[in-house]
């Protein structure tokens, strides 16, 4: 057993995407560009009805999944393979987009609170050619674990008794959204060789054995490998804390496509500007 201790502790960057909605990006950023398998980490969200209002229009994916986990109000998805649906608040859409999809994600929401997240996970080169498939989780079909301490809810991988419900998957990917009451623990065993992270929604952590940088709400916690993790709360916190196995292949950004070689986002672009970007 080896312990996880903190690498690196960075504040989220406020930024917008689609049309302008006020999102917090963490991973993706000059100081976590990627930690392999993982891409994108953002969380969106806002009070006011102008922050997300103009939502996602249509826009194309090739290469990734992306994860958004819905933690309050209620989205409309709408993709090219025909897939139709409404996100509430604790339903998780993971989509894998293979060779492409283009979708939409607009609010279905005139007003009231909204927060979520979305992750990207990159895909090998072998699956990046692949149908898109397109999950979608409801709230209630998550893994749920509570104790009068905590409450975990396991969207990837297990917790004591509680499972996900994405298996088999690649990247044997970890996702726990963990509300921890004030001066309690959370351990939990990790893969060798996995990377992980822990993304601070609210409280105070202290993770590990050794000392470190104090936590704030929305900071992105990068961690050391190990197979132990051990957390405890300076005061009730909530937190996401996410893991996989590192792919180790090259990668090209090309905004919402990722591919392994430039060549490949020119072709995505083209394929895009040809009409024959989702034809499968
Ligand atoms: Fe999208």
């Amino acid at each position: 057993m080896s312990q996880i201790e903190v690498k690196k502790i960075v504040r989220a960057l406020s930024a917008s995407d689609g049309a302008g909605v006020k999102l917090k990006r963490s991973i993706g950023t000059p100081e976590a560009d990627y930690i392999d398998p993982f891409l994108m980490l953002d969380e969106f969200g806002s009070e006011n009805k102008d922050d997300y209002v103009a939502g996602f229009p249509s826009h194309p994916h090739r290469g990734i999944e992306t994860v958004t986990y819905m933690l309050n109000g209620e989205f409309e998805h709408q993709d090219s393979t025909g897939a139709k649906g409404i996100m509430s608040s604790g339903d998780v859409q993971w989509m894998k987009t293979g060779r492409g999809i283009i979708h939409s994600e607009m609010p279905a929401m005139k007003e009231g609170k909204l927060l979520g997240f979305q992750l990207w996970i990159n895909m090998p080169a072998k699956m990046k050619k692949n149908k898109p498939e397109y999950l979608y989780i409801k709230g209630k079909e998550l893994g749920e674990h509570k104790d009068s301490e905590k409450i975990v809810k396991v969207i990837a991988g297990k917790y004591k008794k509680a499972e996900g419900p994405e298996k088999n998957h690649n990247v044997e990917p970890i996702y726990f959204h963990i509300v921890l009451n004030e001066g309690k623990e959370f351990s939990c065993d990790v893969p060798a060789g996995h990377n992980s992270f822990i993304y601070l929604l609210k409280g105070e952590l202290k993770i590990g054995e050794k000392k470190h940088d104090k936590t704030v709400d929305s900071n992105l916690i990068l961690l050391e490998r190990g197979t132990s993790l051990k957390v405890k709360s300076n005061k009730k916190s909530e937190l996401l804390f996410i893991a996989g196995k590192p792919i180790g292949e090259p990668i090209a950004r090309g905004g919402p496509f990722v591919m392994n070689t430039k060549a490949e986002i020119l072709e995505a672009i083209q394929d895009y500007n040809n009409g024959t970007f989702a034809k499968y």
